[in-house]
């Protein structure tokens, strides 16, 4: 669990007052990673406190984190640091809190980003990280995770050191996610939700966080009735909620599928698990009705057609991505999963998309 967390508007105010003490010494900067969709917005960047030698990496979230462009923020920082930071802060959405994560675990652990997929290989505690996010839904927050990209597979790093030692809750910084971005990442924590709530891993902890993030997500998406202060307000605690409930239990076939979309054709997580999931009734017919209806209510057009032009290889490169997954299908279906998800079922569905 993250040890700390600080929550209201405004409180990114507070970060100096919150990382001051954990500097080591002059010579042990802060590294800031930080969105580059806020590099001239100097409401948020006059307001990152920098002393010393501390630094700001401005990094795009166009394309998901990869276990190669970790690598290279690691050694650019070995490189240009006189000593090993004090700490990393990640400033943005799910993508560069993953890389502010992983970034802090490849400081301390030797090899390369890619040999640390997987469950619990992390040998050594990652250098103090701090987590602000600046949109909410995807749970990177408060997860044991950091989702990324590598050679062969697309793997989260899940491990004990995986976690913010702090993370700071502004819902003020998510005031200017466009609509249909704020749409997609929110939708990550319903289905977050519809498959921690619906899979055999299920257990009352997850439970009651997953329901207190479902109906946060009904409030925010269908019901209509909030301020965007208070969507943005419950957003952010619906992400975490979310979260939590995945982390003592699993996602997924929309997770499943959605990570055979982002490898091989590089859609995006919010949105590939919007693409996917307007699909599975069969598996979740409930949530997808509603889902369904949120889309509905926020005007929202999804992409169609985007596996028909792919090639039988292309599609037993998703299949193998997305069943590779394991843990997911277990959770989805149980342990008879194997006889019910086949390779075939598998891209009937991916066709309809
Ligand atoms: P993101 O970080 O990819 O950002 C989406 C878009 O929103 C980007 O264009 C970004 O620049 C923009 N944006 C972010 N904050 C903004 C703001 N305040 N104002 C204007 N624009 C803003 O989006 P995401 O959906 O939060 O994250 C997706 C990533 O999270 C994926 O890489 C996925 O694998 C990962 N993920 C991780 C976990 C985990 O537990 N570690 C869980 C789910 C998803
Ligand atoms: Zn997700």
């Amino acid at each position: 669990m993250v040890p700390r967390v600080v929550f209201g508007r405004g409180s990114f105010n507070q970060l100096s007052e919150i990382i001051t003490p954990k500097r080591l010494n002059p010579d042990a900067p802060f590294i800031f990673l930080v969105d580059d969709v806020f590099k001239n917005n100097t409401w948020i960047t006059t307001r990152i406190p920098l002393s010393y030698d501390d630094k700001i990496i401005y990094i795009s979230a166009n394309e998901e984190p990869k276990t190669s462009q970790v690598d290279d923020l690691v050694e650019d920082i070995i490189l240009t640091t006189k000593e090993r930071p004090s700490g990393i802060v990640g400033i943005g959405g799910g993508t560069l809190l993953d890389l502010a994560k992983a970034v802090s675990i490849m400081l301390t652990n030797e090899g390369e980003t890619k040999d640390y997929q997987g469950w619990d290989l992390v040998k050594n505690p990652a250098i103090y990280h701090v987590g602000i996010p600046t949109i909410s839904g995807t749970g990177a927050e408060v997860s044991r995770t950091t989702v990324l990209t590598g050679p062969t597979r697309k793997l989260g790093i899940n491990s004990d050191f995986t976690p913010f030692d702090q993370v700071i809750l502004d819902s003020e910084l998510t005031k200017d996610v466009p609509n249909h971005q704020w749409f997609y990442t929110g939708m990550d924590c319903f289905i977050h939700c519809a498959e921690s709530l619906n899979g055999t891993y299920l257990n009352t902890f997850s439970e009651t966080y997953g329901n207190m993030a479902y109906d946060l997500c009904k409030e925010i998406f269908l019901d209509n009735t909030l301020s965007e202060v208070e969507s943005q307000e419950k957003l952010m605690m619906a992400s975490w909620h979310g979260g939590m409930s995945i982390a003592y239990s699993q996602v997924g076939v929309a997770h499943a599928m959605s990570y055979g979309l982002s490898y091989l054709l590089g859609i995006k997580h919010g949105i590939g698990n919007c693409i996917v999931f307007d699909h599975l009734e069969e598996f979740y017919p409930k949530e997808v009705a509603l889902f369904k209806a949120m889309k509905t209510k926020n005007n929202i057009v999804l992409p169609q057609g985007i596996c028909s032009n792919l090639s039988d290889e292309d599609f037993d490169i998703m299949i193998g991505v997305a069943l590779g997954l394991e843990p997911l299908w277990d959770n989805a279906l149980g342990n008879n999963w194997k006889k019910l998800m086949t390779a075939k079922k598998l891209k009937e569905l991916y066709k309809k998309m």
